[in-house]
């Protein structure tokens, strides 16, 4: 099947199996062209198939060489719908691990669920014995609870109405968005989409269970961002769910025994999750723009293996105890560039001041499209079976 983009809003319906595999695959020669680090050996991702987890992933088991098992929710292909990019990403991730001789297995469901949960936890038992990290990078716009109901996320604001500008990226035009406040319903809905309890519960029944190596160490993604995106991120709903998250990092290190959980504040990039949230991906245009002149952008891999391979080993944590990879993101000399940028911005320059082409390309190349080297024209095999499943 000759596969094509069909980009609906800020989502593509489609993905190419041969250009996520092109996509992986720089990814761990990225991974490979620097020194190896002496990292955890077992680690669990929950969240391992696009994104910060995926790379997460390939920066664990391709620098220190550790055992991965993954847990996604991903769609594999069906007639003539081709699989989802995760899908494919972890089909590429697992075949490279096994060449490579590395242990990688991979689990998809409902990471939220008491039975994947379960599931995880046996095959730790049966696999590994134990282990010595564990990765929630679950981006998820909703959470079915035990009781069979569901809530959702929401992107809004948590006091009044905020205005400023967007991109319609379709158009490439300057537009004006108008973001709502949540109601408080809304606010504790997304806290428990996003929020720390069910890292928490990943961690306390993977203890109670014996599965925790000592001294085992777990990690969480959030972002806090500069006071342009307050208002919609750090001060708006999806903030209220980090700000639980990191007092659930405080939690589980108080808490369970023998384990220590961090929060790494990563950059704003280009996923799945930040194309759905108003005004980001006009800051995120801009800032790329700002951090390439100024040769510092770095994708979700090159912040991954910095947070493995020099944050975390050395612990360079904030005063509040953060592990800080927005720290480029957030330097002054960047920021008021890009500020000055933001205001500066219309239809008519946005070519100068903000790098549209680079969030597009970030964009298509989720869904393996337009990645160097791949055949656009030639038939391919979209039902690709990812070897552990
Ligand atoms: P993403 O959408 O690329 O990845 C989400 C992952 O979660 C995927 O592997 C997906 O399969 C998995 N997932 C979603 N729902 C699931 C479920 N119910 N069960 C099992 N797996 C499920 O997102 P991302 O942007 O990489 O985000 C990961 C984390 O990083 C989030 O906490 C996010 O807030 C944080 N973060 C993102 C950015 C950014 O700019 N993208 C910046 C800083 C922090």
């Amino acid at each position: 099947m000759i596969v094509e983009p069909k980009v609906r809003g800020f989502i593509c319906t489609t993905a190419h199996p041969t250009g996520c595999r092109a996509n992986v695959r720089q990814q761990i020669e990225y991974v490979k062209s620097q020194p190896k680090t002496n990292g955890p050996g077992r680690v669990l991702v929950i969240g391992s198939s696009t994104g910060y987890g995926l790379s997460s992933r390939i920066d664990l088991a391709f620098s220190s060489g550790a055992a991965t098992i993954g847990v996604m929710f991903e769609r594999p292909a069906s007639g003539k719908r081709t699989a989802s990019a995760g899908w494919y990403n972890t089909a590429a991730f697992e075949e490279f691990a096994h060449a490579d001789g590395l242990y990688a297995k991979t689990i998809n469901g409902d990471a939220f669920s008491r039975g994947v949960k379960e599931q995880a936890a046996e095959l730790i038992e049966k696999d590994l014995g134990q282990v010595d990290m564990v990765v929630y990078s679950l981006a998820s716009p909703r959470r079915t609870l035990a009781d069979g109901t569901t809530v959702s996320s929401t992107l809004k604001t948590t006091d009044s109405d905020y205005t400023n500008k967007t991109i319609d990226l379709a158009t490439r035009r300057i537009t004006e968005v108008t973001v709502p406040p949540a109601t408080e319903q809304e606010i504790a809905d997304t806290v428990k989409v996003m929020g720390g309890e069910d890292w928490k519960e990943w961690i306390s029944l993977l203890s109670e269970k014996g599965l925790l190596a000592p001294d085992a160490v777990t990690l969480a993604y959030s972002y806090l961002g500069p006071e342009l995106t307050h208002p919609i991120y750090m001060d708006g709903s999806i903030g209220r769910a980090k700000e639980h998250l990191f007092r659930t990092s405080q939690e589980i290190t108080q808490e369970v025994p023998g384990v220590t959980a961090y929060i790494s504040v990563n950059k704003a990039l280009v996923t799945q999750s930040s194309a759905a949230i108003p005004i980001v991906p006009l800051y995120i245009s801009i800032l790329y723009h700002v951090m390439k002149e100024k040769g510092t952008h770095e994708g979700c891999i090159e912040q991954m293996h910095r947070l493995y391979a020099e944050k975390l080993p050395a612990l360079k944590t904030d005063e509040r105890g953060m592990l800080r990879l927005d720290d480029w993101e957030m330097k002054p000399d960047v920021q008021a560039a890009v500020l000055r940028a933001w205001n500066e911005i219309t239809d008519e320059n946005l070519g100068q001041l903000a790098d549209v082409e680079g969030y597009w390309e970030d964009f298509y190349q989720m869904f393996g499209f337009r990645m160097k080297g791949v055949d656009y024209a030639a038939d391919v095999e979209v039902d690709v079976p990812v070897e552990s499943i």
